[in-house]
């Protein structure tokens, strides 16, 4: 059995599914603060939160548990510096409460969902794994906490881990099942389409004086589907007694904040209204992570890495959404 704390998610629920594909059982481990119980169509859906180590104990002694994937977490990076305490304590001590019954109920391999916002204001690009980590927000200094701690564990306790460092996780499910839903939503591509969708009335660019190619932020946007694979490769790598590690999906490959625009104006067809704005704080010009590690050493190969399909995909769950 597999445990998925924080499978209730947008990325979480994209590798429950895929994990229900591959054969494998899986229990979800959710408190649906942002999750969503309608995403958990596979598997079992266990709802708890990871502070109330009692009803965590509970899951561990009724399922026989062989390794967890973990993504609960806040991840608001503005919330994350207006109320550090929130991420801070759920972030970082509830992992601890996650990482303690593992290594008291003997469970050795955890993939964890850490993310680009450990690195900061990268010296170079594209970003690889062995560049200083220097986070500018508590969200991206609390998955680099856990980065460390998973280190001292791994080192003192034996637990083996793969630490996943996302860069702009975006799409749905290919197949419309499920997709990104989260309110409220800060996101660049679901703010694109609510526009199109005419939900909103126009979708705001955040700085346009940035020494980039139009003068919009760059980011390296990668489809969830390519991360849900990726995920089960870490899995299988540990399963086969690989080495505990950290690497970076993304796409190698940016897109600016107005491409993106133009691209869901092709694929939606519709009217996108744009109002130019200011920079939005703490955005760094350009992200994009090389992802040769996970490519060399997992095998990993990104099938979705056009923005276009990223946004088809993206489009066509938001016109059927389901929750
Ligand atoms: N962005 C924007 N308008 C919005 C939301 C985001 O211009 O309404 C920009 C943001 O400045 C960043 C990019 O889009 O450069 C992606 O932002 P998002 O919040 O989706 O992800 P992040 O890169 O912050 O993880």
């Amino acid at each position: 059995m597999i445990l998925v704390v924080g499978g209730a998610g947008y990325i979480g629920s994209h590798i429950n599914k895929r994990l229900y594909q591959k054969g494998c059982e899986t229990v979800v481990f959710d408190n649906l603060v942002y999750g969503h119980r309608e995403a958990v169509r596979w598997g079992i859906l266990e709802t708890g939160d990871l502070s109330d180590t009692e009803r965590l104990e509970e899951i561990f002694e009724k399922y026989n548990i062989d390794m967890v994937f973990h993504f609960a977490a806040y991840a608001y990076v503005g919330e994350s510096v207006t109320e550090p305490s929130k991420y801070y304590n759920n972030n970082v001590a509830n992992t601890l409460h996650l990482l303690d019954t593992m290594v008291k109920y003997h469970v050795k391999t955890i993939v964890f969902s850490s993310t680009c916002a450990t690195y900061g204001i990268p010296a170079d690009m594209p970003v690889t794994e062995d560049m200083e980590q220097k986070p500018i927000n508590p969200y991206g200094a609390s998955k680099l906490m856990i980065e460390r701690i998973l280190s001292d564990y791994h080192k003192a306790y034996g637990l083996n881990y793969c630490c996943l460092r996302y860069f702009n996780a975006a799409g749905a499910d290919p197949e419309g099942e499920i997709g990104e839903s989260h309110n409220p939503e800060t996101h660049l591509i679901p703010l694109i389409l609510a526009a199109a969708a005419g939900d909103r009335e126009a979708v705001k660019v955040f700085g346009t004086d940035y020494p980039t190619r139009d003068g919009s932020c760059i980011r390296d946007y990668i489809h969830v589907t390519d991360l849900a694979d990726a995920h089960l490769l870490a899995m299988d790598y540990l399963q086969r007694g690989g080495e505990s590690l950290c690497m970076n999906l993304g796409n190698c490959k940016g897109n600016s904040v107005l491409e993106v625009i133009e691209a869901a104006r092709e694929i939606t067809q519709k009217e996108i209204p744009v109002v130019l704005d200011k920079r939005r704080p703490g955005d760094p010009p350009v992200l994009v992570g090389s992802a040769e590690k996970a490519r060399k050493i997992l095998g990993w190969e990104p099938e979705y890495g056009d923005i276009k399909v990223i946004l088809r995909d993206a489009w066509n769950w938001y016109c059927q959404k389901k929750f």
